[in-house]
């Protein structure tokens, strides 16, 4: 495998499932950072902040910091601030809310230009209600990211932000104007503009072939599948990543 200078991991189902660590990642990754590789997290889930992932990456044994790592909550507050929102509705959770409110955009209820839909586990009929009139009224609709249904432990599968977006996309009867997370390549050329990397001298790596390798080709660099999260069948592959690999730990 060749040798890049950036390192894009997706969390789960490629370093840990749940709470649990995939074996011998945090070692792989150690290695890479000795070679001079920069490493960056990349993960859909917008419930969390950079700090709530950094410190849980930290616990499981691996060596981050915020600043290393991108989800969609905090590319999404990228976004709303790059583009001078004035003042945003949210269907979502802390981690979102923090990341916008942290950027320095105002959440206003009332007044929104922008509604802002990711992951929320006390979706309410009356936030579908507040959401849809907003964006009847002319704000923008933002999707933080439309992974309909997320593993969990166990083997369960849940709700995922994607199902919240179809229920407000359902009610103000039109779909989202935005997308931020995978596949779209907005959150990789975040990690471009902010490291001065090439996408010649990055690789992706995901367990997803239709958010993270996807991902990698929309934004126009090599990616790896690894077969430890919910792909696990190498044959028949499309979209077709670079390499398959078992797990992470063979990325050195
Ligand atoms: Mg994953």
């Amino acid at each position: 495998m060749k040798q890049y200078g950036l390192y894009i991991f997706d969390l789960d189902g490629v370093l840990y499932r749940g709470d649990e660590v995939i074996h011998e990642t945090p070692e792989a990754i150690a290695r890479l950072k000795e070679r001079g590789a920069l490493i960056r997290f990349l993960t859909n889930n917008s419930s969390k902040t950079r700090r709530q992932y950094a410190d849980k990456l930290k616990a499981l044994g691996f060596s981050s910091t915020e600043n290393d790592v991108y989800s969609s909550a905090s590319a999404t507050a990228t976004f709303l601030q790059q583009a001078n929102a004035r003042s945003v509705f949210i269907v979502g959770e802390e981690g979102l809310r923090e990341e916008i409110e942290t950027k320095g955009v105002r959440i206003d209820h009332e007044s929104a230009d922008w509604v802002v839909v990711g992951i929320c586990r006390s979706l309410t009929y009356e936030l579908i209600d507040q959401a849809q009139d907003r964006i009847r009224a002319g704000a923008r609709f933002l999707a933080t990211n439309l992974d309909a249904t997320f593993p969990d432990s166990g083997g369960r599968i849940r709700p995922g932000a994607g199902s919240m977006v179809a229920a407000v996309s359902a009610a103000a009867d039109k779909p989202p104007d935005l997308l931020i997370g995978k596949p779209e390549p907005t959150i990789v050329k975040q990690i471009w503009a902010d490291t001065g990397v090439t996408p010649e001298r990055t690789l992706l790596v995901g367990d997803r072939l239709d958010t993270d390798i996807q991902c990698a080709i929309n934004a126009g660099c090599d990616s790896a599948l690894v077969l430890t999260g919910v792909q696990s069948d190498p044959e028949h592959l499309n979209p077709k990543p670079t390499y398959i690999l078992g797990s992470a730990a063979e990325v050195v």
